[in-house]
């Protein structure tokens, strides 16, 4: 039996144009993972060497995840996701069977990405025994890099990593051959929260009085997942007022924004 029961392969749909914004980290992963992928033979020839591991850092709900699972979409990789967390809390022995487990479904299903969201949980306080992270995070992390160093038997499986805390990740998953390609995701400026607003508006049946470029004035330091958050709220206004009503109106935006508050703090966004 497993050693993890949710590890489970994922066909994930997410395309970049599901994505608002982040033009900058979507073209690096391009370049990074999608060209090596699709032009094997130029990148061989020109002596590139495949990226092993990365690691998304940023405040929560800007698109870590969903940029992880464009990756997988669109470079035409299969989806395997755990929780760092997930990894710990077993007993002693089990976190450690677990890694090994993930990675043995990741080879099977190959070419694919692992997706470690939350991966500080393993790198906390390593000196006493992973106590503050509630489990074996030694085991686990040593277990880990195992993996990430067996490059060979790791084959056409790519570590993709996640965080909102970067500076409490162990040192030794960041060096070189594991997790060496950083990219930061941050909050979506002006023209990004607009981005985001159409994918969504599009799915919305609007009333003419909202004003797209207003909503995206008003949601600076709203992360996107704050900005999806109020459209919906928005909705559920509009249908509490009237079941009966043909559209969302402003006003429904207008209280949803007062229910809504910006997640994002300063000390969240890019420190180095
Ligand atoms: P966490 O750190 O909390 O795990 P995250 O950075 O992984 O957050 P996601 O899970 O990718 O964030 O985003 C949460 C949700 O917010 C998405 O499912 C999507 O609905 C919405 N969202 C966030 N950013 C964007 C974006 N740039 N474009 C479109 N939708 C977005």
């Amino acid at each position: 039996p497993s050693a993890i029961k949710d590890i489970v392969l994922e066909l994930p749909e997410t395309r970049w144009t599901d994505i608002g914004g982040q033009k900058d980290v979507k073209q690096k992963l391009k370049e990074a993972v999608e060209w090596p992928l699709r032009h094997p033979e130029v990148f061989h020839r020109l002596g590139g060497q495949p990226r092993k591991g990365l690691l998304l850092y940023g405040p929560p709900g800007c698109s870590k995840t969903l940029t992880a699972k464009a990756l997988a979409t669109e470079a035409g990789l299969n989806f395997i996701a755990v929780k760092g967390p997930e990894l710990l809390n077993k007993y002693v022995g089990e976190s450690e069977r677990a890694v090994r487990e993930l990675f043995r479904k990741a080879r099977a299903a190959s070419p694919s990405i692992v997706f470690f969201d939350e991966v500080d949980a393993l790198g906390l306080n390593r000196e006493d025994g992973g106590h503050n992270s509630g489990g074996n995070s030694t085991g686990v992390l040593t277990a880990l890099l195992n993996e990430m160093d067996g490059i060979e038997e790791l084959g056409n499986v790519m570590i993709l990593a996640a965080t909102n805390k970067p500076e409490v990740i162990d040192p030794a998953l960041l060096r070189p051959g594991r997790l060496d390609y950083i990219l930061y995701v941050g909050p979506p400026d002006h023209e990004s929260r607009t981005e985001i607003l159409n994918i969504k508006f599009a799915k919305m049946k609007l009333d003419e009085d909202v004003d797209i470029q207003v909503l995206a004035s008003r949601t600076e330091g709203y992360s996107g997942a704050d900005l999806i958050k109020i459209c919906d709220e928005a909705v559920l206004g509009a249908m509490r007022e009237d079941l009966e009503i043909e559209s969302v109106k402003w006003r429904h935006f207008e209280k949803a924004l007062k229910g809504v508050k910006s997640v994002i703090t300063a000390e969240m966004v890019r420190r180095y």
